[in-house]
């Protein structure tokens, strides 16, 4: 038996690394504060999307926030606050943003979503499609030939990654969707994106962990480690203290708070999101789309409907602020008229948070600190995109194996935050 290693944190990152290191012979534990049926990895958009290889920290996004800010049901939203780690967080994005900061970052962030794509396939055949997998691609969906410009020169950036991207004009859009009325200048198609439902794909995850004898610690908060030199070496929790031999920290926007606790200072800001899900409608859409002005992502998830959206940098909280949800709902009706769905109900409204590194790249590897603690978080807008890959790197790192890509851009210590 190679050891024993506990993991905080049963989000999809979590549970992937739960995954692999089982396979791997690993005697693994998750400890969650919650009992992992509703968290950020249930309700989100269902994208697995090696298209998105434009880290969220881009120029572009710094030109479209500033506008954003301005109103009240916009996709983006920073609550002014004096929040020291705020602060540190929105100066560090705006260094990564920079042209030349973001293009380094995209050959990494390419190679670990293309590593994940395929994984994908592989947890599919080994766990069996109970999550609706399909694999259809993804449009970015536009009116304006402002936004079109743009979109067809990121179709062109990614065929020079060797990613495929057919640009449509209304009418192939129309054709390719043939069940509803699509009122659009064009799109792109990215045929390698997939997408499934991430609620169904965590119930199978988390059963599958179960039958091979993962163990879950669940309603069990973490609040402190003992350590000893460089090394981790028990968790207390609410419901007691647990030694143990490798650890992972999974934590997603609560990762700075765990990271504290061994004296690891890490920017992560929660950008929370929200989703309204239509169960079984009549007409439904065929692909997924990006609907690119609005920055909403309508996802079907077998007759389901799934709307998604917005960005909210306002700390950890389940506020719902009904403008920018009704914002959601008006984006999808603006770009297919005929959907026959209902203006949202507040209460029926699921809220994520998105654990946002300041440079979109995950925080994955080890802490010089600590020879027995591996980080996996910061997964930002691409969680479920990158979690196959971030499952099995981790894997490789605990196991002490060759890394199947190269993890210096994932580096924990790249803010140098004291
Ligand atoms: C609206 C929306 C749409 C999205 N769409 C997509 C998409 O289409 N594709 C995609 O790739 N990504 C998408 N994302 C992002 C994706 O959902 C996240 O990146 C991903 O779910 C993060 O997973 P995680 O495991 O890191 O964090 P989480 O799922 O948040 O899991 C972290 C876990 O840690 C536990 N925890 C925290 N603190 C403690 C503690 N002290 N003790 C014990 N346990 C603790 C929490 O209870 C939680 O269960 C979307 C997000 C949102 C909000």
């Amino acid at each position: 038996m190679p050891g024993t290693v506990t993991i905080i944190g049963g989000g999809v990152i979590g549970l992937c690394c739960a995954y692999y290191l089982q396979k791997e012979g690993f005697e693994v534990t998750i400890i969650d504060q919650g009992d992992i049926t509703r968290g950020t990895s249930f309700g989100n958009a269902g994208y697995v999307s090696p298209s998105h290889f434009i880290p969220l920290a881009s120029p572009h996004i710094i030109a479209k926030a500033l506008v954003w800010m301005l109103d009240s049901s916009s996709p983006f939203y920073i609550q002014p606050r004096f929040d020291r780690d705020l602060i540190r967080w929105c100066m560090a994005f705006w260094r990564s943003a920079a042209r030349r900061n973001m293009e380094r970052n995209i050959p990494p962030l390419h190679a670990i979503l293309q590593l994940s794509r395929e994984l994908m396939n592989t947890l599919r055949d080994d766990l069996g499609n109970h999550f609706r997998m399909a694999e259809n691609g993804c449009f970015m969906l536009y009116k304006t030939e402002a936004s079109g410009k743009k979109e067809r020169q990121l179709a062109g950036e990614a065929k020079a990654l060797g990613i495929r991207a057919k640009i449509c004009d209304a009418g192939e859009i129309s054709a390719l969707e043939p069940n509803l009325e699509v009122d659009v200048l064009g799109g792109v198609l990215y045929p390698i994106d997939c997408h499934l439902h991430p609620g169904d794909f965590m119930e199978t995850l988390k059963t599958r962990l179960d039958a091979k004898g993962v163990r879950f610690r669940l309603n069990t908060r973490v609040i402190g480690f003992r350590m000893e030199q460089n090394r981790v070496l028990s968790v207390i929790t609410d419901q007691g203290e647990f030694e143990g031999e490798q650890w992972v920290l999974a934590a997603g926007s609560w990762l700075p708070e765990i990271a504290r606790m061994i004296g690891i200072r890490l920017l992560l800001q929660p950008g929370k999101g929200y989703s309204i899900t239509y169960p079984e409608i009549g007409a439904n859409l065929c692909h997924p789309a990006i609907l690119v002005e609005r920055r909403v992502a309508v996802t079907p998830m077998g007759r389901d409907l799934r709307l998604g959206g917005t960005m909210e940098l306002t700390g950890i909280n389940d506020r719902v602020l009904p403008n920018r949800v009704d914002a959601i709902y008006e984006a999808a009706k603006a770009y297919f008229p005929g959907l026959e769905i209902d203006p949202p109900e507040m209460t029926r409204v699921w809220k994520g948070l998105r654990p946002l590194s300041p440079d979109g790249l995950p925080y994955i590897g080890r802490h010089p600190a600590f020879a027995n603690v591996a980080f996996a978080g910061g997964h930002s807008m691409l969680g479920l995109s990158l979690a196959a890959a971030t499952g099995k790197l981790v894997k490789e790192i605990i196991a002490g194996e060759k890394s199947s890509i190269d993890l210096s851009s994932f580096n924990i210590n790249r803010f140098r935050v004291k």
